[in-house]
């Protein structure tokens, strides 16, 4: 990159750190930018700016949102007796698409994965047991994490986290391929891994 000035280096530089984004990426991105109006390169970067301040984490159930508590915790027509756990927010967004289920979430944002050394205590496990504690009301949690090993893993250590509180904990059918993501599955696929879950 000896032949960039150092202003186009830098921007490369921040580009490559993006997820998925190598350094050739990272350049067609970088000429790509430069060469927008002045105006689109404003909107593209008010966007990231505007989206770091408002956005934030729902300090009810993780998922991110500009209100708190969220839209989908503060919405009264919910079914409040049963929380899904996710991994991400895009698995939040992923279920509301099917518009099937209209029960609560519980963002992990992560999963235990004992060979990447990220532990229980290192997703938001804590506040689900807290949540549940606090409201007896609740009957199900339906596990929701992708059917890959950490997955699975952290599906298992829910499991057996809430059944000795005499929670109803199932976990949602294999639709999913193995070591998928929730986040790519189809619409038709979700519902019917939704509409098949099972206890564990
Ligand atoms: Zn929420």
């Amino acid at each position: 990159m000896r032949e960039y000035p150092k202003t186009l280096k830098i921007m490369i530089n921040e580009l490559s750190k993006l997820p998925g984004i190598g350094k050739k990426s990272a350049e067609r991105l970088a000429f790509h930018i430069l060469s927008l109006t002045d105006r689109e390169a404003e909107n593209l970067a008010g966007s990231i700016i505007e989206a770091k301040k408002k956005l934030n984490y729902c300090s009810i159930c993780g998922n991110i949102t500009d209100k708190n508590p969220c839209l989908i915790c503060s919405d009264e027509t919910r079914d409040k007796k049963v929380i899904c756990v996710v991994e991400s927010p895009q698995d939040v967004a992923a279920i509301e698409k099917i518009r099937e289920y209209d029960g609560l979430y519980h963002v992990l944002h992560g999963s235990i994965s004992p060979a990447g050394g990220i532990g229980p205590s290192d997703i938001n496990l804590k506040s689900l047991v807290e949540r549940l504690r606090d409201n007896p009301d609740i009957e199900e949690v339906i596990v929701a994490t992708n059917p890959n090993i950490e997955g699975e893993a952290t599906a298992m250590y829910i499991a057996r986290l809430l059944k000795p509180a005499g929670i109803k904990v199932t976990r949602i059918a294999h639709g999913i391929p193995v070591g998928g993501d929730l986040e790519y599955a189809d619409e038709v696929t979700l519902l019917k891994a939704v509409e098949g879950r099972r206890e564990i």
